[in-house]
């Protein structure tokens, strides 16, 4: 049995949550390849090490050298090693670790080091070897992750190795630079271990015990997900849910490796557990969970005969492809079409100009954009197995008073998409989890 576990930022952020990682990795012997973040914040209000790193950056494309933020950084991890009694000469590495962050002069370079550090302290703790992610996470020339060659070369690193600890969020790229995920990205390297050595469980732990059935700032105390599919995951994480990072699935789902998320702080809870889809058992709910995401740009193209014109959507996205932007959905009637934009890419004159440039494509009888939308997203395999699904959530949406301004299911029946003014956000999800959670449970006694 073989365990792949990655722990995350508020798991390593000082010496007695390392001390907790450790009692958790030796509580069991299958726990045997550990992937760590950098230390994230021990309160609110405190700064993460990742973010002290990209202002040490600025500080040194500024000044040439670390300044005030490296010096953070550096009692940060002493501290811990001090509360640690460890004996690695974490002065020196700090030292060369001050050198090269001046001498690369690279963002992903310097962001890359709160992991290193944090892995090899964690390494020495735990008595493991270390291994450092950029020996053996590639990117391809096109920036994307070469899986097969990362897979290869973790699997020849670790092979006779029963433990080791990998530092998460970084690999090297083509050209022999360091090259960061984006935020949060440990969660992918944590699967790319998982994969290579074929584990039976990537264990995830983080500072919740799971994903909840939505967002508990919405709602007070939200049901927990015991179990979903590695579809409901991937539609909940990318629609907002973010207890893991929405990519992390992908090198897991190809070699059905299940993901458990487990509390650092609470380890006897039982977490959530994404399966395969095929494996995946229906719960006897509908929905599974719920999650969104706010400040999105709808822009509505309404023409006569819109589906008997050849070619009319691809001359629509050849303009955002012009622009280099890229949309979330494209909801379509017979005669409408509607593209959902994050609206942080229409900036600085952008809309004008795509809209300017849709008219003259495909000259449509009208055209016109909201604003300020948000989209929420129910997702649940239970959807298709019940009747009325859709009629419940509009029904639910309508008694709340709120207007549904764009609706997007997709062909899985796992997902149904709704959009609303970003001011309706909050009391949509609350009445979509009501109508499916509260009632629902009333109505089975479940
Ligand atoms: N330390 C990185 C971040 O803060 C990556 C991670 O924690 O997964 O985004």
């Amino acid at each position: 049995m073989i365990k792949v576990c990655k722990f995350g930022g508020t798991s390593m952020a000082d010496g007695n949550m390392m001390k907790r990682v450790a009692a958790i990795v030796n509580a069991d012997k299958a726990r045997r390849y550990v992937v760590v973040s950098a230390p994230g914040k021990r309160f609110s209000g405190d700064t993460k090490i990742t973010d002290l790193l990209y202002r040490c950056y600025d500080e040194v494309m500024q000044t040439g050298s670390c300044g005030e933020a490296y010096g953070k950084i550096c009692a940060r991890f002493l501290g811990i090693a001090a509360e640690l009694g460890i004996r690695t000469d974490l002065a020196d590495i700090l030292d060369q670790t001050k050198a090269d962050i001046e001498r690369e002069k690279s963002a992903d370079f310097t962001a890359s080091r709160g992991e290193y550090l944090s892995a090899r302290v964690m390494a020495e703790l735990l008595g493991f070897p270390f291994i450092d992610a950029r020996e053996v996470i590639k990117f391809r020339p096109d920036g994307q992750l070469d899986a097969d060659r990362s897979y290869g070369l973790l699997y020849a690193a670790l092979k006779g190795k029963p433990h080791a600890v990998v530092s998460g969020y970084y690999g090297e790229d083509a050209a022999g630079r360091v090259k960061t995920f984006s935020r949060g990205g440990s969660d992918i390297s944590g699967a790319i271990v998982a994969r290579a050595v074929m584990a039976d469980v990537y264990e995830n732990w983080t500072d919740v015990s799971g994903f909840l059935a939505c967002d508990p700032h919405i709602v007070e105390n939200p049901a927990e997900i015991r179990s979903m599919s590695y579809k409901e995951l991937r539609e909940l994480s990318y629609m907002g849910a973010n207890v893991l990072h929405s990519e992390s699935i992908f090198p897991v789902r190809s070699a059905d490796i299940p993901i458990r998320i487990k509390n650092t702080f609470r380890p006897e809870d039982e977490g959530t557990l994404i399966l395969p889809t095929k494996k995946y058992r229906y719960s006897g709910r509908t929905v599974t969970g719920i999650a969104g995401k706010q400040n999105f740009t709808v822009i509505f193209i309404e023409k006569s005969l819109m589906n008997a014109e050849i070619g009319f959507t691809r001359k629509v996205l050849s303009v955002l492809e012009k622009h280099g932007i890229s949309f979330e959905h494209i909801p379509s009637g017979i005669d409408t079409m509607s593209l959902v934009i994050d609206r942080d890419q229409l900036k600085d004159g952008a809309l004008e100009e795509v809209l300017r440039e849709i008219d003259e494509a495909v000259s449509p009888d009208d055209l016109h954009t909201f604003n300020d939308i948000a989209l929420i997203a129910t997702v649940g395999h239970g959807m298709s197995r019940s009747v009325g699904t859709s009629a419940k959530l509009f029904d639910a949406i309508a008694r709340a008073g709120i207007n549904v301004r764009m609706i997007d299911q997709g062909s899985s029946e796992l997902n149904i998409i709704v959009g609303v003014d970003n001011e309706n956000y909050e009391r949509a999800i609350a009445a979509i989890y009501d109508e499916f959670f509260r009632r629902e449970e009333n109505a089975f006694g479940l």
